[in-house]
């Protein structure tokens, strides 16, 4: 029996896909692709197969049906540098194995990432956590420059502990979290659609998301069918509640979204009139409008 190669891959094996200022994303290595899943899928199935007409129709059978250990049987390996910010927020997805440079054991180099002018931008007013609208040039210049005069201090400040013989793991604690680490990231294809759905959304850190975006690419080449139906049902796909489904009933019946999301339990406006930016009623909203514009 021969190891599954898929050669689109493995030529992009080793290669530094760049992310940020100073990031990358490397293919390390894979195991198995779409037809590791398929295989997995007609031993638990057996007979059962027979009725899905081919491989790509089983595939999307799994997705929709949420049959996820076929898609566990395909591994990959990353190796990603990030910085430490990013690194907080990818780390807390405990399904995956990671194993990190340690500024213990070596010299964290002189490099940290410093937002591109657009990048810095006002609190969201809608997503709590996100950036909204421009800042005035001023305002981005200055916080631009006190970030990079922050972050040379204190790498001046790391040099000259380590200099004055402060232990490695206790001088690093005057770097901020704008330096960057990097690590091997081991995941299978399960867990990294669990990733990439929560990491791709607009709701996430744009810096994490322009990573995910790299993994996807990769990943993608090894399993374009699952990739497709990970799209179609999961990042394209929509999920409605109890509330929306009756909402969007009344709405088929003829009643303007106002009135159905009022029906159904979806509120729109505060109790003092104001419009709600947030919320049930505003996020069926979205969904309508995701519907609307699909092409
Ligand atoms: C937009 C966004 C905003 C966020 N904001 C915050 C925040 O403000 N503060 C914060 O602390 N975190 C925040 N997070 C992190 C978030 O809460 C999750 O920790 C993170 O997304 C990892 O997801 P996960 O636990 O599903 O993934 P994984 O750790 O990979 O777990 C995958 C699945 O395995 C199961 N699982 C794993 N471990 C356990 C367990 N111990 N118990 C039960 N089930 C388990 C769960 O079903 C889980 O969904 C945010 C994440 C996103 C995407």
């Amino acid at each position: 029996m021969r190891r599954v190669s898929v050669p689109e891959a493995d030529r992009l094996i080793g290669v530094k896909h760049p992310v940020l200022a100073h990031g990358f994303v490397v293919l390390v290595d894979y195991m198995g692709n779409d037809a590791a899943v398929v295989q997995a899928a007609r031993v638990s199935y057996g007979q059962g197969t027979k009725s899905v007409r081919d491989d790509r129709g089983l595939i999307r059978y799994l997705m929709r049906h949420r049959h996820t250990t076929p898609f566990e049987m395909v591994e990959y390996k990353f190796l990603v540098r990030l910085p430490i910010y990013v690194a907080r927020q990818w780390i807390r997805h405990r399904t995956s194995s990671t194993n990190e440079y340690s500024s213990r054991y070596s010299i964290v180099p002189d490099e940290y990432e410093v937002p591109g002018p657009e990048e810095v931008r006002h609190q969201s007013t809608r997503n709590r956590q996100g950036r909204g609208e421009p800042l005035p040039a001023d305002v981005v210049d200055r916080f631009r420059s006190d970030l990079e005069a922050g972050a040379s201090q204190a790498y001046a400040a790391y040099t000259r502990a380590l200099e004055a013989g402060v232990a490695r793991e206790t001088a690093r604690l005057l770097l901020p979290v704008a330096f960057y680490t990097q690590w091997y990231w081991k995941i299978n294809l399960h867990n990294l659609f669990h990733f990439l759905s929560l990491r791709l959304d607009a709701h996430a850190q744009e810096e994490i998301r322009l990573y995910a975006a790299e993994v996807a690419k990769l990943a993608r080449v090894i399993c374009p069918v699952a990739f497709e139906a990970f799209e179609d049902f999961q990042i394209e796909g929509l999920t409605l509640g109890r509330q929306e489904r009756k909402a969007l009933r009344l709405l088929l019946e003829g009643k303007t979204a106002p009135e159905a999301c009022a029906a159904a339990g979806l509120p729109l406006t505060r109790e003092d009139g104001r419009p709600m930016t947030t919320g049930e009623g505003v996020e069926f909203l979205e969904k309508l409008e995701r519907v609307r514009s699909l092409e």
